[in-house]
């Protein structure tokens, strides 16, 4: 497999969209309830645009009413990478596709319990599968 981390912005410019772009590589938000996913509720597998990776699966996807997709865990805590953000005045977690290295988008402590997390992440960066019957 080729290192995707190492992929320059040319390179990337040329395999993703404008706004996919702009969200994975510049680490830009969606504006909320106009994703592709914030309302999405088909059983499947939802995987990072940039590279592929399966990041989240529909069974931990809940309605947070934020308007963006929101997930109370990865599919494998492996296949994500969580870091440090004090972008904007504030300490959040970004949460970015370990394989390429793309931003998808925050967690939060304040999701349904027992794990009590939200992974408040941007349609844009993800890409849906429908599950197999
Ligand atoms: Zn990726």
């Amino acid at each position: 497999m080729t290192n995707m981390k190492k992929k320059t912005d040319d390179e990337w410019k040329k395999e993703l969209t404008s706004e996919q772009f702009r969200v994975l590589r510049l680490k830009g938000t969606e504006k909320p309830f106009m994703g592709k996913y914030w309302n999405h509720e088909k059983e499947g597998a939802y995987k990072c645009t940039g590279c592929g990776t399966v990041l989240f699966e529909s069974d931990t996807k809940f309605d947070a009413g934020c308007g963006w997709p929101s997930f109370s865990s990865p599919i494998r805590e492996s296949n994500i990478e969580e870091k440090t953000d004090t972008t904007h005045g504030r300490v959040r977690t970004e949460v970015l596709c370990k394989n390429c290295g793309g931003h998808l988008g925050h967690v939060f402590d304040d999701g349904p319990k027992p794990i009590g997390l939200r992974y408040c992440i941007n349609s844009v960066s993800i890409d849906f599968e429908k599950k197999e019957e």
